[in-house]
């Protein structure tokens, strides 16, 4: 990738357009492979239940609004509201802080590339058994015989209208492991067309499951 856009910066010489357009795309095809590679490896590592979580006291408030900010401008860009919901500003949970991080990533990232109008909310909700965190979106929706599918490895919908955003397929498996790591659980509810939410529920003082 460092050669290639070393290259494209023209260093070594002239870039044609049409070369530029090249080298574009085929560091945006070693981009995507990085990611798979990694999705990949962190899939393995987690299913072989090769992982330790770093536990520690984390405020999810606090969680929820960092993906806020950091995913803020994509989704304006997008057109889309991005809004944030917790009842108190102190919701504590004994759990490994950039593992949560990661799941909350990977549920945006999939709100945010499959909603095309409307409002993408993460609403918190405290519970005497846990703490629920739903990240709902306005966008394609699932169709229901697919719901309990997609947390499959490599699973992906035939969405309507082809064109479909790529991905791994492996987001949600990975997301599924780190949530039951945390003797948590993950789901999704929706209504076909209309939006999704994917809902996790962790327990107040996680451990190891
Ligand atoms: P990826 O996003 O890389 O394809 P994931 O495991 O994250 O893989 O998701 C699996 C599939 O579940 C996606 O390909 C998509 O078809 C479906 N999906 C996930 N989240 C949403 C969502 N918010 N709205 C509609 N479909 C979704």
């Amino acid at each position: 990738k460092g050669a290639v856009s070393q290259v494209i910066s023209g260093i070594y010489g002239l870039v044609t357009e049409e070369q530029r357009k090249k080298l574009l795309m085929t560091l945006r095809n070693a981009e995507r492979l990085n990611l798979m590679i990694d999705d990949l490896l962190d899939f393995a590592q987690l299913e072989a239940k090769q992982v330790r979580l770093d536990l520690t006291e984390v405020n999810l408030v606090d969680v929820v609004r960092e993906v806020h900010s950091s995913f803020y401008s994509l989704a304006v860009e997008k057109g889309l509201d991005l809004n944030v919901e917790y009842p108190v500003a102190y919701m504590l949970v004994t759990a490994d802080r950039n593992r949560l991080i990661q799941v909350l990533i990977n549920l945006l990232g999939n709100a945010l590339k499959f909603t095309e109008k409307g409002e993408i909310k993460i609403v918190l909700k405290d519970g005497p058994d846990g703490v629920e965190c739903r990240v709902t979106d306005t966008g394609c929706g699932i169709p229901e015989e697919e719901l309990s599918r997609i947390f499959q490895r490599f699973h992906q919908v035939k969405h309507a209208g082809g064109d479909n955003p790529k991905g791994t397929g492996l987001g949600l498996a990975i997301c599924k492991e780190i949530i039951e790591l945390h003797k948590g659980t993950l789901w999704a509810e929706s209504s076909f067309k209309k939006g999704t939410a994917v809902v996790f529920k962790i327990p107040k003082t996680a451990g190891p499951g």
